[in-house]
């Protein structure tokens, strides 16, 4: 019973912890588009400037509590924000199972490096909806990342890695430089990047989860002629599911697909 309890406040340490950080990530996706510094300056409301108080920046809890609303002005408060931050709390317990919760109790190296990336990913892929921009800043985290990997992910070789890195993003320059626009080139050095991270089987499998995904919303999309035929979309929130859902098990989903087509 009492280990029961232990566990139970150890899940939910867990998740405020995750919660907490893509708290800071919200920060990052509205700051980093209109140039102000992600690290100076307390939080205020964007619609009256009022500094938030300590009750309005307990993350998930404050937007039930005040309903969505500024307390201040009424201004709304992204929905958004809520379901972000609630992401943040999921994925942190989510990277402890999978990678292990590691001497510390809280999170493995594995699983810290996991969640770090996930945090990137979902700055990208809110902050390309946003404005069809991938600020470099994430790439060189993604880099970062990649380099400690080498170390906590031995399973990938540095072959395997360096194959990764070209396999996916040198085809996409490619058609690039075939059909102006193809790609977006954020989304071109995030798959760079991130082929050295996850390694060569990873690295595709996010790109096929990509494109299957990105298509049947472009499909969608077109039917309810939200979308014309000559219109682009942000495809960076599509790659950002791919590469999170293939950090996790990329390499399972591409042996399993491997095993279908007998090989
Ligand atoms: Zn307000």
């Amino acid at each position: 019973m009492e280990t029961a309890v232990a566990d139970g406040i150890l899940w939910l340490f867990r998740f405020v912890a995750g919660a907490s950080i893509f708290s800071f990530v919200n920060v990052v996706v509205y700051r980093f588009p209109r140039g102000i510094s992600v690290v100076s300056g307390r939080s205020h409301c964007p619609a009256c400037g009022r500094t938030l108080g300590a009750a309005e920046l307990i993350p998930c809890v404050s937007y039930l509590l005040l309903r969505g609303k500024c307390s201040g002005c009424g201004g709304k408060i992204l929905f958004r924000y809520f379901l972000t931050e609630c992401l943040g709390g999921v994925l942190f317990c989510a990277c402890c199972v999978r990678f292990g919760c590691g001497q510390t109790g809280i999170l493995s190296a594995r699983g810290l490096t996991a969640f770090l990336y996930l945090a990137i990913l979902t700055a990208v892929a809110q902050i390309d909806r946003d404005t069809r921009l991938i600020y470099d800043r994430f790439h060189v985290g993604t880099a970062l990342l990649g380099v400690a990997s080498q170390v906590l992910f031995p399973e990938h070789s540095l072959t395997d890695r360096l194959v990764g890195t070209l396999v996916v993003a040198l085809p996409m320059l490619a058609l690039t430089v075939l059909v102006k626009g193809a790609f977006g080139g954020g989304d071109i050095k995030l798959m760079a990047v991130s082929g050295f991270l996850l390694g060569t089987r990873a690295i595709i499998t996010a790109m096929f989860v990509g494109i299957l995904t990105g298509g049947v919303y472009a499909i969608v999309m077109l039917l309810r002629k939200r979308l014309g035929r000559r219109d682009s979309f942000a495809f960076g929130p599509f790659l950002a599911f791919g590469l999170g859902l293939s950090f996790f098990y990329g390499d399972e989903i591409a042996n399993w697909y491997l095993s279908i087509l007998g090989i």
